[in-house]
Order: structure tokens, then C-alpha cells, then sequence
């Protein structure tokens, strides 16, 4: 794990330690939490047409504030299962290097599906 990254859940495990907060912290929870925040970070978003930039002060802190709790329960979740946030994220990118190879996925948006279909049709 990075120092970066265990300092940072250090810090948020003593938060919740000061707090006694730890035994609310199932897995369930803290998924259902994931989601929430995910979704308070969506709600910037709402209704605002086509303006989907962030080109506000005032809307980059509430990005900011949302986009820290969603980090806040995934380290935190990390931590509960033994997972080393550095690792599963660096496979993950490792995962996704294959499922979206930059030959065939350059500038395109498409779901990985749609590699893998091309590559059944081929053989
Ligand atoms: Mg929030």
C-alpha cells in the first residue's frame, strides 16, 4: 500500500475510532453509502440542462465534497475487508487494459461487450 494511501486511511479510521462509529460499518452499509454519495454527486448534476461542466467555484466544491465522501467509504470499506486499495485498483486498470484494448477502443465509448463481440465474430 502507498504511504499516500495509508495515511489517508489512517486518518479516516481515526475519525470513526473517535466516534465509535466502526460497528455501523458492515459491508452492506458502507456499499449502501458508496451509492448515496454517488448519487449526492450526481444531484450537482441535476437539471442543469446542457450545462454539465464543472466551471464554477462553487460547483467544484461541492464536487469535491461529494467526490471525498465516496473516497471516504471505499477506503474505508477497503480496509474492513483487507484490501489494499492501491492493488485493486492498479489490477483493475490492468483488467481494463485487456477488456478495452487502445487499438480497437481509441476515442471510442463503447462497452467492452462490444470488443469482445467483434472478436466472436471474427473467429
Ligand atoms: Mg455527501
Amino acid at each position: 500500500m502507498s504511504d499516500s494511501i495509508k495515511e489517508l486511511t489512517e486518518k479516516i479510521l481515526a475519525f470513526r475510532n473517535a466516534r465509535n462509529w466502526k460497528q455501523f460499518h458492515n459491508p452492506k452499509d458502507l456499499a449502501i453509502s458508496i451509492s448515496l454519495e454517488a448519487a449526492e454527486l450526481l444531484e450537482i448534476f441535476q437539471w442543469s440542462g446542457a450545462d454539465v461542466a464543472v466551471d464554477t467555484d462553487k460547483k467544484l466544491e461541492k464536487v469535491r465534497e461529494e467526490l471525498a465522501d465516496v473516497l471516504i467509504y471505499a477506503f474505508l470499506m477497503g480496509n474492513d475487508l483487507g484490501l489494499d486499495i492501491s492493488e485493486i485498483v492498479s489490477s483493475k486498470i490492468d483488467a481494463n487494459n485487456k477488456k478495452y484494448p487502445v487499438e480497437k477502443a481509441y476515442g471510442k465509448a463503447d462497452k467492452y461487450t462490444a470488443y469482445t463481440e467483434d472478436e466472436e465474430k471474427s473467429e
